[in-house]
């Protein structure tokens, strides 16, 4: 088995799920699996981009759930890759194509890594999607369809690679979110000489949003009430590269910038719409004022709490819902977190970077809630910080593909 020209095979098969382009990838991969003595059946569940599933059942007493999946972004611009992210090259000593970072390399790696090992010292399954990079419309209903044949004692996420500051990244969980648009609205629009005596909902508007802050906390009463605080051995793993952040979000940053981004719930101001913005002048009391917010929950708050403190807080504003997704995080004194850290330890010779949860929102808390499962964790990956991921050039060092590979082995010695 030529490892690197195996993923490289992979990575041609064009899986675009914008474009609905999942069969010959689901294939490749089942295919793949059953040559290499995996049992592996493609699913088809609502849509073009099918899932694949796979097995092997050594009769040990865990079993571990793998997910991944083998969908990629469109790679348009296409004039702004440097080669054809279909075919693949290798060039000081990194690859080049879509996918080879999100996530089929990450897939590959832990696959080839089982492969190798013969017998893996726990139960293996296997989920392949094929719609993660358009959202994962269909996971529930499919978590749901499959529940008991995807029962398992462990869950190990897509995968992420090397973090900020270059040691490998675990991450134990997700923020959550919910997503609302805030309306106000008067009969119609009316000559500003009737200021005096007229309701203006931009004004009302902007009196509610300074409402819902003080300073960097939400004033939403009971916001915080569930939020679940960072530990201690938490706190501890936390690290990040601050200058490279800077660098790449272009400001300076708090100084406790890593406890917050990661601890700390938000209320978002994400759009804001009133009135005349265009050019020139127009002496007018807007009729309608309207203002998009994104609220990233921590765990333990739930987006339909938040939702009906917002509803109790602004009695009469009309609140439109555009996003609900629950957060979630493993302890990290489970079982599957113990294993990921120990063996990244060993494998790098390095302290890994442990985030509890990652500062946005997936899916996890739906595997957790419909797997009756608790702990779901994220390591062994093949990224590193510049890998363009969704963007041109995406790329991976063969060099981290070969760790990662090195890593699965030692991950699955210590969770058997
Ligand atoms: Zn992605």
């Amino acid at each position: 088995m030529n490892s690197i020209q195996d993923l490289i095979e992979f990575v041609k098969i064009d899986t675009t799920s914008a474009k609905g382009k999942g069969e010959e990838g689901a294939k490749f991969i089942k295919d793949y699996m059953q040559s290499h003595g995996i049992e592996a059946r493609v699913v088809q569940h609502r849509s073009r981009n099918p899932y694949v599933l796979g097995e092997i059942n050594v009769g040990a007493q865990k079993t571990l759930l793998i997910y991944n999946h083998y969908d990629v972004q469109p790679v348009e611009p296409l004039e702004r890759w440097q080669s054809d992210p279909f075919n693949p090259v290798e060039k000081d000593g990194k690859l080049i194509g879509r996918g080879v970072g999100d996530d089929k390399g990450s897939l590959m790696a832990r696959l080839q890594a089982i492969i190798e090992m013969g017998k893996p010292p726990v139960n293996i399954k296997f989920v392949y999607e094929g719609e993660e990079e358009i959202g994962s419309p269909n996971i529930d209903s499919f978590l749901e369809a499959h529940k008991e044949e995807l029962k398992s004692d462990y869950i190990l996420w897509e995968g992420a690679g090397r973090g900020a500051s270059g040691a490998p990244e675990i991450v134990l969980g997700v923020k959550g979110l919910l997503y609302v648009e805030l309306i106000l609205r008067t009969e119609k629009d009316l000559h500003s000489m009737y200021a005096p005596i007229s309701k203006n909902p931009a004004w009302d508007l902007v009196r509610i949003l300074s409402s819902l802050k003080r300073g960097d906390k939400v004033s939403l009463p009971g916001f915080y009430d569930k939020v679940k605080w960072l530990t201690e051995s938490e706190l501890k793993y936390l690290k990040s590269d601050r200058a490279s952040m800077e660098k790449a979000l272009g400001q300076k940053l708090p100084e406790d910038f890593e406890r917050r981004l990661i601890e700390e719930p938000t209320c978002n101001i994400a759009g804001l719409y009133s009135g005349y913005t265009g050019e020139g002048s127009k002496t007018v009391i807007p009729s309608y004022a309207m203002a998009k917010l994104d609220f990233r929950l921590v765990p333990n708050q739930d987006p339909d709490e938040v939702l009906n403190q917002l509803k109790e807080f602004l009695p009469g504003v009309e609140i439109k819902v555009w996003g609900k997704v629950r957060p979630y995080r493993t302890s990290i004194t489970s079982k599957i977190s113990i294993s990921l850290i120990e063996s990244a330890k060993k494998v790098y010779g390095t302290e890994p970077e442990v985030i509890p949860n990652s500062p946005g929102t997936g899916p996890m808390e739906s595997f957790a809630r419909i797997l009756n499962n608790n702990q779901i964790a994220d390591g062994v990956g093949v990224e590193h910080p510049g890998s363009n991921i969704h963007s041109f050039n995406e790329n991976i060092y063969v060099k981290d593909y070969m760790m990662a590979k090195e890593w699965m082995k030692q991950f699955l010695r210590e969770l058997g």
